[in-house]
């Protein structure tokens, strides 16, 4: 497959990057240029401007571009020493810096690392010049002025960067296809993504919320939201007990030893807070909890015949994120893993992988998560921020890619994206929207056993080594809650609702039935409100609707005297009047049987 850097929609999506810089340098003479790359489905550009945007300046700046690109523009490339190039963008304090970044080698024109030693060359096109190594379309006419477009809706801003202490640019998104057919079906899926925006729907529907006084990136779970993660943990608990998991408990913080034993310390301290002392002793928040975990196993002799060992944990880690890439509950500070780590001999490790991944499966099905591939990671046999020895990484390796083929996965394997301590297996998940998310991973891991020196007993009575195994299949809740949001679109399949049903009385002399057939819903486990509100019954199923609420019951003077509910779907369908008792049972088979419909 052609890479997307070497397609004829990179080029098309750079230029018009370059065009709609121009167009801005146009309207703004005194703006500063920073980046303008392209990436998935589009292209960006910051720019530090006198003023904020309006919606004329992007109206006009998307007319100038479709203006630029039908005059027929060539893009001329020009190879310069740093001084000259200095001379041209002399004022572009941002292209400055890279120039000189440039000069002194080991960055790109981005300001992004690289190895290469890059040659210093600028395109240009009609008035507009730009430090660039290309590649670009020959001449704008290979652009289609109808099918581009900016995207850029709410203020979009970027740190010069990425950096927080340094200038806050204003960013512009756009986006470019072939077609302008391709054009309305992207700008379709973009309004549809932001319908579905969890961090929009969070608030709409009370699942959770975040508190500047609080801090940045630590979400606060509502009781909404509280109830549905609930129900997720619950649902694999239940599941994991009957595979033999047993549940463990650990403290949010360990000392510094600790980390650094297993190796997370000093290696990954950027993604970590910094340690703190306790009584002469230097502690820090836990960013994992895989080395707890190996010290409740390290509290215990064990025999081969007690192995597998499954232990199984809701656990709370802390990561550095800077605030810049803070995103709703999928880049958040502190997050909650349904982590596990499974305890084996070599002998074991083919079934427990298999069983891990037969319990993914399990799991994603049960939550209509079906669309999905599987990724393997190995080493990256460049790099150095690996630990243990070449064998061991190997027959990891070996032993995820048999299990894989065995289950008849579709997988790649890819370099570069193992865990510091040994290979894994990810499960990436497209949502309705074919979105990709990475969920679910399993580690195999010789190495984390032998730092810590595990052991357990084997046939012949000697001392040998187990073999471990790290698995987590939401991932992290918060995220994965996220993912759910925004594949539901909040309507999640009525055993997932925090409210299932809602009673609405016609007028208020119907509030009392209404509350009692509540009772009696409630008596059988089903969650439901009352709307006792005095708005018209109009308002009230609007009010239902937008809450995504399964199950609207409208309740009025026919209702009472025949022992029955009027039955409104969210989704509009009318099912007309049942009786409770109907209605119940209806209900709680959908909901017992995790039916992702409702009738
Ligand atoms: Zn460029
Ligand atoms: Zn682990």
């Amino acid at each position: 497959m052609e890479r997307y850097e070497d397609s004829q929609l990179y080029r098309i999506r750079h230029s018009t990057a370059h065009i709609m810089a121009q167009a801005v340098l146009e309207r703004f003479p005194e703006a500063k240029i920073a980046i303008g790359p392209p990436i998935e489905d589009g292209f960006y550009y910051d720019f530090d401007l006198p003023r904020a945007l309006t919606d004329d300046d992007l109206k006009a700046i998307e007319k100038r571009m479709r203006k630029i690109i039908s005059q027929g523009h060539e893009f001329v490339r020009k190879e310069v020493s740093a001084d000259e190039a200095r001379e041209l963008f002399a004022g572009q304090s941002y292209k400055l810096e890279l120039i000189d970044g440039l000069e002194q080698g080991g960055v790109d024109e981005y300001g992004e690392k690289t190895d290469q030693a890059l040659v210093i060359s600028t395109y240009t096109q009609d008035s507009f010049e730009d430090l660039c190594r290309g590649p670009h379309v020959a001449n704008s006419r290979e652009i289609n002025p109808k099918a581009i477009s900016i995207t850029f809706k709410a203020p979009a801003g970027a740190y010069w960067r990425g950096d927080e202490n340094r200038e806050m640019l204003t960013r512009i998104y756009g986006t470019a296809w072939e077609t302008p057919e391709q054009l309305q079906e992207y700008l379709n899926l973009l309004e549809e993504a932001r319908k579905r925006d969890h961090r929009r729907l969070g608030q709409e529907l009370g699942l959770f919320t975040f508190n500047q006084e609080v801090g940045k990136g630590l979400p606060l779970w509502k009781p909404n939201g509280a109830i549905l993660r609930d129900l997720l943990e619950r649902f694999l608990r239940d599941v994991q007990i009957k595979r033999g998991y047993e549940p463990v408990i650990t403290p949010h913080i360990a000392r510094i030893a600790l980390f650094e034993r297993s190796g997370h310390y000093p290696y990954y301290k950027d993604s970590q807070y910094s340690p703190f002392e306790v009584e002469g002793d230097m502690f820090m928040l836990k960013p994992m909890n895989c080395p707890h975990h190996i010290h409740i196993y390290r509290s215990d002799l064990h025999s081969y015949r007690d192995l597998p060992i499954r232990y199984a944990e809701f656990g709370t880690v802390y990561r550095y994120e800077k605030s810049g890439e803070l995103h709703g509950l999928t880049r958040v500070r502190g997050f909650t893993q349904d982590d596990a780590h499974i305890f084996c001999t070599p002998e074991q490790l083919e079934d427990e992988f298999l069983g891990v991944v037969d319990l993914i499966e399990f799991i994603f099905n049960g939550l209509g998560l079906t669309d999905y591939r599987a990724r393997i990671g190995i080493r990256d046999p460049e790099s150095d921020k690996y630990v243990g020895d070449d064998a061991n990484w190997n027959k990891a390796a070996q032993a995820i890619i048999a299990a894989a083929d065995k289950r008849g996965l579709d997988y790649r394997v890819e370099e570069g994206e193992a865990a510091f301590y040994g290979p894994k297996l990810d499960f990436i998940v497209r949502d309705v929207l074919k979105r990709e998310w990475q969920i679910s991973t399993v580690q195999v891991d010789y190495n984390l056993p032998a730092r810590f020196e595990l052991e357990y007993v084997g046939e012949d009575n000697e001392r040998h080594q187990p073999i471990m195994i790290h698995r987590a299949l939401y991932g992290s809740l918060e995220r994965f809650v996220a993912v759910l949001i925004e594949h539901y679109g909040g309507a999640f399949p009525a055993w997932l609702s925090p409210v299932q049903i809602v009673l609405i009385p016609v007028a208020d002399r119907h509030i009392e039935y209404a509350e009692q057939v509540a009772a009696q819903l409630d008596a059988r486990g089903l969650r439901v409100n009352v709307d006792v509100s005095s708005g018209r019954i109009g308002a009230k199923i609007r009010t239902a609707t937008q809450q995504k609420i399964p199950w609207m019951l409208v309740v009025g003077d026919q209702d009472i005297e025949s022992g029955a509910v009027s039955v409104r779907l969210r989704g509009g369908e009318d099912l007309g009047a049942i009786p409770v008792e109907n209605f119940i049972e209806q209900a709680l088979a959908i909901v017992n049987n995790k039916s992702l419909e409702l009738q």
